[in-house]
């Protein structure tokens, strides 16, 4: 699949119907999902791989691993009205997810989750409660020897310091992310923050 293709199929995949700020709901564009999944595709980290998607919202990034041929794809996320969106996502789109709830949280990832390749994810940033990556990032070195996340742009200070010794940054890819106007604390229609995806690899 080519990648304007994947981002045109990625455009039909629905959003939070009631998106949660404190969750930090924000569902990926589908230009910049395409974007890291097909730069992924490219360095081999999704074809006939086992993908996690972390805090996979309503699934755009677990359903554009499958239609780029991942083998098996796991989303997880704390909010089951999401899930529910994300089930109904992967039906339209004719793909085959498993899709779990747990709280990131509470830790024990490597015991609750099974280990696969290729972690893609887009974390809380933090904006509302301060650190909320973390466990997101904590999870994805548990279970997969490559992730590919979105931060906000001039993360990699961050990102290096608190993955020391546990894994090295080996890509940076610029993207923006236009959010539109959502919940009551945004100020314009569409606000474009500039972020970055980066491609973590695990430290043996
Ligand atoms: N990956 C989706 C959604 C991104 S928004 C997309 O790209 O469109 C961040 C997601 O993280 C939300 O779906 C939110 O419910 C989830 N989330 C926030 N805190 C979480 C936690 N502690 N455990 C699991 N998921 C969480």
């Amino acid at each position: 699949m080519k990648l304007k293709h994947l981002e045109m199929t990625l455009q039909r995949v629905r959003g939070f119907s009631r998106p949660q700020a404190a969750l930090e709901q924000y569902r990926t564009p589908a230009p910049l999902a395409a974007r890291l999944l097909y730069h992924a595709l490219m360095k081999g980290d999704i074809e006939g791989k086992r993908v996690c998607d972390l805090g996979c919202g309503t699934g755009v990034l677990a359903i554009g691993a499958a239609l780029l041929g991942a083998d098996t794809i796991v989303g997880i996320d704390i909010d089951d009205r999401a899930l529910a969106v994300a089930r109904e996502n992967a039906d339209l789109l004719d793909t085959d997810i498993t899709f779990l709830a747990a709280d990131l949280r509470e830790g024990g990832c490597r015991e609750r989750i099974t280990p696969c390749d290729t972690v893609v994810m887009n974390p809380p940033f933090g904006a509302q409660k301060v650190h909320a990556d973390r466990p997101f990032i904590d999870c994805a070195l548990a279970v997969a020897d490559i992730t590919y996340s979105i931060f906000n742009a001039g993360s990699i200070p961050f990102v290096e310091s608190y993955t020391a010794q546990r894994a090295e940054i080996t890509e940076k890819i610029g993207g923006a992310f236009p959010i539109k106007h959502t919940f009551a604390f945004h100020m314009r229609d569409v606000q474009e923050i500039e972020v970055e995806i980066l491609r973590l690899k695990r430290i043996a």
